[in-house]
């Protein structure tokens, strides 16, 4: 039997369940089963007494050996239910079925003894199992399963065609007595020892059939570890690849563009942190391999800045830059800081914007001036990666706040030149170590980890709707020093128009509760034009408006120093790094700034969790690493990419840290002294390495 297989030729499977478990699981061959582990395992060696049953030690499943008592139909009609009662010596406990029931009926025999499986639920502090598993305990003693026992994940399409968890182990059973003895091995003997692995075939037959949990410990480690030590060795590989090629652009000159700015327009002291990143960045331009490098920084500590000095050197060695924004309001914002901040200097008049709404003449008329050269620097949105935007001579790709690029947007604009651009990719979302060392594993890191002087930490509040007046009289406040304020409600995909409905309604209460003339409210949202939006934004910039009422279309980028707060409405619906990304629109300046969450009072334990880190910390990294907890790693805002790009079956980023520090060691370990893996002892690593490339379905390989 080969692992590719389709699934549907195994015993007990067919062309129906095959299609089901193909669209429901992904299983499309029994290589793809042979790899679907089992989530959880139930201990069948522990046997639980009714008696001992409490709520605290019994919130998952637990295994029962009781003798029926009897059993009776209650309730009438569509509600009607089985309940059957199982008795030990320490006392009875109530089984329930709504459906089934004369399945289940025809197969107990009162004074007979069972093995229950269930999962117990309380009602005044009374147990009782919903639909259990339930067999004789002959039955159960001949079968010889005393060991741990894998739950599988399943829907309820499956289950209804008899593929709940039970079947699908039934399957794997099946698959195993077919395919034991000749599991192939996919790590060479040299890593299996120097790691101390389990071998593939004891891993793989220990996942689904444990013999202990020292046995189930080490099969996970094993296959976690190939899961993630494939990856490395693709990513440290394509790292390699670049850093040994010697055909980056050379920016070795500084000239006008950047000295002019440089020594007469900068409008601050560059923060230590902004200065070591752009002395990291100087190496790289001037190294001769091409530079790629991810820029981290939290909200506010200045990495626009490091991108304009950036492109300034790029200019000052005849190179045109791109600044790429994931918004046209962002897009618009970078161009008008940067158009401010070279006003003066040789780059004046050298910039230009171009986004979806520009206008075609205008349009024209840049792509003209940007096939010539004459344009230095074109900041922009995703309009920049078009086909009809050619660029004379591309030497610098900065991608701000990157997470809202997908992969293949950005390759595009790499190859707006023949030889590859520099590339300096930012963004505010700390991403933790081991998700960075993931997604952006063959990219230099650098980070920025100081604020600029002066800023003081925001403050946080959660309050709920009680205190909406002390709010208001709060936001009078601060407006009559002098300051302006966000408020921002959340959009989601599903319900759109009723998140417009209370953006509307809010809108309509804040300029009741600040009224002409002595308040003058402004709103932004995504169903506005672009110009409308644009001119939003201005009005606010320019501090004619005082307050800006607006969806998160402002939450990455936008920089009013003055804003010193910032209202999220109904915050328990963001996640929290979108919360720390709204919360960093304000303390851009040297005031006081502050946050306010507003949520309704009933919160669910997560969203309580969430609002809460928001009050307790600033810190973007601290923040991250605990929504990568609470939220797992393929969901985590803005790098869902993760979860497509690698489709991980059983290492979690979020708890195998250490693993994949080890897979990553060992990964450039070995490519260090065999960088094409071609020596006979890493051959299969070559092969490890090529079945787990970033995106594209897993290729197993061979079973025997
Ligand atoms: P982010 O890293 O979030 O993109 P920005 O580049 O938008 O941050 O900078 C945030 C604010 O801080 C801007 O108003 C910018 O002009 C200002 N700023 C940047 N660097 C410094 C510095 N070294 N000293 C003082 N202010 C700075
Ligand atoms: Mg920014």
């Amino acid at each position: 039997m080969r692992a590719d297989m389709e699934i549907k030729f195994l015993s007990g499977v067919g062309e129906r369940r095959a299609a089901l478990l193909t669209m429901e699981l992904g299983i499309r061959t029994v290589g793809d089963l042979l790899h679907y582990y089992p989530f959880r395992y139930i201990d069948r060696t522990k046997v639980y007494r009714i008696g001992e049953l409490t709520e605290e030690n019994s919130s998952t499943f637990v295994q029962l050996r009781g003798r029926i008592v009897g059993y009776a139909y209650l309730g009438d009609g569509r509600k009607q239910r089985l309940s059957v009662t199982l008795g030990d010596s320490t006392g009875q406990i109530e089984m329930v079925w709504f459906q089934g029931a004369k399945w289940i009926e025809k197969r107990i025999e009162v004074g007979r003894e069972y093995m229950v499986l269930g999962k117990p639920t309380y009602f005044n502090g009374k147990a009782n199992l919903v639909h259990p598993e339930i067999e004789l305990v002959e039955k159960f003693l001949a079968r010889g399963n005393f060991g741990m026992q894998g739950v599988y994940g399943t829907t309820e399409r499956l289950t209804s065609a008899g593929l709940g968890s039970k079947g699908i182990y039934g399957l794997v059973c099946t698959l195993w007595e077919a395919v034991k003895g000749r599991i192939g091995e996919t790590l060479p003997g040299h890593v299996v020892r120097q790691l101390g692995l389990m071998s593939r075939a004891e891993a793989l037959e220990n996942i689904h059939f444990p013999s202990s949990p020292q046995k189930l410990r080490a099969a996970q480690y094993r296959l976690k570890f190939e899961e993630l030590f494939g990856i490395q060795l693709g990513i440290v590989s394509l790292k390699a690849g670049r850093t040994t090629l010697k055909n980056g652009f050379v920016f070795a000159r500084v000239g006008h563009h950047f000295l002019d700015f440089y020594e007469n327009r900068l409008p601050f002291k560059l923060t230590e942190a902004q200065k070591r990143v752009v002395k990291e960045i100087r190496k790289d331009t001037t190294s001769g391999h091409q530079m790629n490098r991810l820029l981290q920084g939290d909200v506010g500590s200045g990495k626009t800045m490091v991108a304009l000095m950036s492109m300034l050197l790029a200019a000052d060695n005849g190179f045109q830059s791109c600044l790429m924004a994931p918004t046209e309001i962002l897009a618009r914002q970078h161009y008008a800081s940067i158009a401010k901040m070279i006003a003066g200097t040789p780059t004046e008049g050298r910039v230009a914007v171009l986004t979806g709404s520009t206008k075609a003449a205008e349009r024209r008329e840049i792509l003209r001036r940007l096939a010539s050269g004459e344009i230095l620097i074109l900041v922009g949105t995703h309009a920049l990666i078009e086909d009809r935007v050619q660029f004379d001579n591309l030497g610098m790709v900065v991608i701000d706040e990157q997470h809202r690029f997908g992969v293949e947007q950005r390759a595009k604009l790499w190859t707006k030149n023949q030889v590859t651009p520099h590339i300096l990719v930012m963004t505010a979302t700390p991403i933790p170590r081991t998700l960075a060392m993931t997604l952006y594993g063959d990219l230099d890191v650098s980070v920025i980890d100081e604020l600029p002087a002066g800023r003081k930490p925001i403050k946080t509040y959660h309050l709920k709707e009680a205190m909406r007046l002390k709010l208001f009289g709060f936001m009078k406040k601060e407006i009559a020093k002098g300051r302006q304020i966000y408020v921002v409600y959340p959009l989601i995909k599903e319900s759109e128009s009723l998140d417009y409905q209370n953006l509307y309604d809010g809108f309509e209460h804040i300029i009741q509760e600040f009224p002409l003339p002595e308040y003058r409210v402004g709103a932004i949202h995504g169903k506005m034009s672009p110009e409308d939006k644009a001119e939003g934004m201005r009005l606010f910039a320019e501090g004619v408006n005082q307050i800006l009422v607006a969806t998160s279309v402002i939450e990455v980028g936008v920089d009013v120093p003055n804003a010193t707060v910032i209202v999220i409405e109904s915050a328990e619906r963001f996640g929290l790094s979108q919360l720390h990304q709204l919360r960093g629109r304000v303390g851009r300046g040297g005031n006081q700034s502050y946050c306010v969450l507003m949520s309704g009072d009933k919160l669910s334990s997560d969203a309580e969790k969430r609002l809460e880190a928001m009050v307790q910390t600033c810190d973007g990294f601290e923040l991250s690493e605990l929504d990568l907890k609470l939220r797992g790693a393929g969901d985590v805002n803005g790098t869902r990419q993760s979860g497509e790009a690698f489709d991980l079956r059983i290492a979690s980023l979020s708890t195998d840290g250490q693993i994949l520090q080890q897979a990553r060691d060992v990964a450039e370990q070995i490519l260090a002294q065999d960088p094409h893996l071609t020596e006979p002892q890493n051959k299969l690593l070559a092969a490890l390495r090529e079945r787990y490339k970033p995106s594209g379905s897993i290729d197993y390989g061979m079973i025997s």
